[in-house]
């Protein structure tokens, strides 16, 4: 594993895909964090615009930054739909440094939104592991068991499973109700008697 220096507020660790890269120290918002290096890729030149690895990161539609290469500590950082941090990319310098664009605490994971057509490429068809997602994933997941033990219910009175009860509460009810308005009009009387 690379050396980070120990005033840097960041450390490679573990996260739910792999590594990824935690804040050791409070980062303030606004902070640039890293910046994310690598050779420069001109897709006008054919042996360029033949690399390919999934930490090309696209500064214009010509230069490109490989960020492959294990120093890149960038690299590590992952994907978030809800991210604590961005991409500053500057066009003109082709340059690219990882902002913090909320406060972030020791021992969070930093993270950045990699962009539409990494998403659509890469993370799409396997599933986006990010918190934000995980936790829409859990809240579908837990409306589906909802929605089964519900429709499960539903097929069970349509099937007549408890039906008879239910049925004999009908009748009961049913008869019952002339001998109950009479005992609760009888009820009413009793009570009026004990009062006269
Ligand atoms: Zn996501």
């Amino acid at each position: 594993m690379p050396d980070i220096s120990l005033n840097k507020p960041y450390r490679i660790g573990r996260s739910r895909t792999g590594l990824g890269l935690f804040a050791t120290k409070p980062i303030k918002k606004g902070t640039t964090i890293i910046r994310y290096i690598g050779p420069l890729l001109d897709c006008n030149k054919e042996k360029d615009d033949a690399v390919e690895n999934k930490y090309l990161f696209q500064i214009t539609s010509r230069w490109t930054i490989d960020g492959s290469l294990r120093k890149n500590i960038a690299r590590y950082i992952n994907h978030s739909c809800k991210p604590n941090a961005e991409s500053d990319v500057r066009k003109i310098k082709r340059r690219v440094d990882i902002r913090a664009i909320k406060d972030i605490a020791p021992g969070e994971e930093i993270n950045y939104d990699y962009g539409t057509d990494y998403f659509k490429e890469y993370l799409k068809p396997i599933g986006c592991k990010c918190d934000s997602c995980e936790k829409k994933r859990k809240k579908l997941r837990a409306a589906a068991r909802e929605e089964k033990k519900h429709s499960r219910a539903r097929a069970e009175k349509r099937a007549g499973v408890g039906g008879s009860r239910r049925k004999l509460n009908g009748h009961k009810a049913r008869s019952a109700a002339p001998k109950n308005s009479k005992a609760r009009s009888a009820a009413k009387d009793g009570r009026s008697k004990k009062r006269s």
